[in-house]
């Protein structure tokens, strides 16, 4: 396994100027709507951006500062999105490496015993029970009971269809289930891992606790192995990003497996729906999963170079990694294959404003993600859409709630659910409630 270190970071952390371009979207279109870091809209303080967690990083790491409630409250008012990262990149330079840092400081922060109370269950579910909710892994193959689904312990097939936590979630069945209607409709030869589907390793990794991220991964790229799969289509997009982003930095390749999120595999293989008489406005949220994050991670390569004659810089030889390789046109594509007309809000893309969910955020601080979630849902219903779609099943639960207990009238629906919606019924119907 490959640990991702404070110590190993250093000078990447010291050559963080504070020129806070990471609170930013690099294309100002708003006041309203110019961060690009939850965590600065939430605290305020220079503190809360990606470069005040560097700092933060770096005073802990030369024991010039000690765990404090404010600390923690720093360190895990975070979503892990990246958003620090990208604009770092795009608008400083690409050797600070912000994300890399934070999922370093997160490391230290865990090892040493002082993660928030709730993530430490979560990491401890996880470790006994295989999910962080602690349910029982029998309830992964809840979904499809009493359908007749090919299953990775019993056979192989070339397709795995990965479902991930959406198992454990009676609202996303139909929407699994309209995913095998349709693979099967097309003649696809997959299975499903029901309860022999192991955890992606990604929150535990996001959270902090590396080495169970590490031990999480290798059991589903063994399971993948043993499957016989050559294509992995995935419908969460936190498991596509631990796939894509987080698999890499540990170490751990699914060799000769092409990893395909079921938004690319729906844009290229579903029917469009019937033409509508007025098309339907929406707005489409990008999450930071499958878009900046979910841009698969390569080693980045660069030669030392001298600039005016005194300073080393590194000129980099590969491509940076800016989140332009991110999933953003095919979720768009199944929209308007669905009879939608699209509003774009301000911020999209790479240069996404994160709803608040991920990265243990939630559980972490709950008024964080509140706060990230108005904000977006406030950019949402500056557009005029009637609906806010998204790929993230967690992005869409979340700011479900918000929308009903702040009043913000939009509706907003899963990308799966909203093709689903617009085409004929299904051909399997939802097993029983979890
Ligand atoms: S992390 Fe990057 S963008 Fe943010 S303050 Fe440091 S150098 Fe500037
Ligand atoms: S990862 Fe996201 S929430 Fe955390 S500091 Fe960076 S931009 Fe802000």
């Amino acid at each position: 396994m490959t640990a991702t270190t404070l110590e190993s970071l250093h000078d990447k952390i010291a050559s963080c100027t504070r020129c806070t371009f990471c609170k930013w979207v690099p294309e100002i279109r708003s006041e309203a709507f110019a961060e690009i870091c939850p965590s600065v809209h939430y605290g305020k303080f220079f503190s809360y951006t990606g470069g005040g967690k560097l700092i933060a990083a770096y005073a802990l790491l030369h024991q010039r500062t000690e765990y404090t409630e404010a600390f923690i409250d720093n360190v895990y008012s975070c979503s892990m999105c990246g958003g620090c990262d990208t604009s770092c990149k795009t608008l400083f330079a690409e050797f600070v490496e912000p994300l890399d840092s934070l999922y370093a400081l997160r490391r230290k922060v865990t090892a040493d015993g002082h993660a928030p109370a709730p993530l430490r269950a979560m990491l401890d579910h996880l470790r006994h029970a295989g999910n962080a909710l602690g349910l029982p892994e029998s309830r992964r193959a809840d979904w499809f009971a009493g359908l007749e689904l090919k299953q990775t312990a019993k056979a192989r097939a070339r397709c795995l269809f990965h479902v991930g936590t959406a198992a454990f979630d009676a609202d996303e069945w139909p929407s699994l289930l309209f995913v095998c209607a349709e693979l099967a409709r097309r003649g696809v030869d997959f299975a499903v891992g029901g309860a022999d589907e192991p955890d992606t390793g990604g929150f535990a990794y996001d959270v902090g606790d590396q080495e169970l991220a590490a031990d999480l991964a290798r059991r589903t790229a063994a399971w993948v192995k043993e499957s016989g799969a050559d294509t992995l289509i995935v419908y969460g997009d936190d498991s596509f990003s631990a796939f894509r982003n987080i698999y890499p930095r540990l170490g751990i390749a699914l060799d000769g497996v092409e990893i395909v999120h079921v938004s690319q595999w729906l844009a290229q293989n579903l029917a469009a729906a019937a033409a509508q008489p007025a098309p339907e406005l929406v707005t489409y949220h990008d999450s930071c999963r499958l878009g900046r994050l979910g841009e698969e991670r390569r080693p980045r390569q660069a030669e030392t170079v001298v600039v005016y004659n005194s300073l080393p810089a590194l000129r980099p030889t590969a491509e940076l990694h800016l989140g332009v390789q991110g999933v953003y046109d095919a979720p768009r594509h199944v929209l308007e294959a669905a009879g939608a007309q699209i509003v774009e809000m301000e911020r999209v893309r790479e240069f996404t404003f994160c709803c608040g969910a991920g990265g243990g955020a939630k559980e972490a601080n709950p008024a964080f993600a509140q706060a990230a979630a108005v904000h977006r849902l406030r950019e949402a219903h500056r557009t005029g859409a009637e609906t806010l779609v998204t790929s993230c099943t967690a992005c869409a639960r979340h700011m479900k709630e918000v929308a009903v207990t702040e009043q913000i009238p939009i509706a907003v629906v899963g990308l799966v659910e909203f093709a689903r919606s617009r085409q004929a019924a299904p051909s399997l119907t939802p097993a029983a409630e979890i």
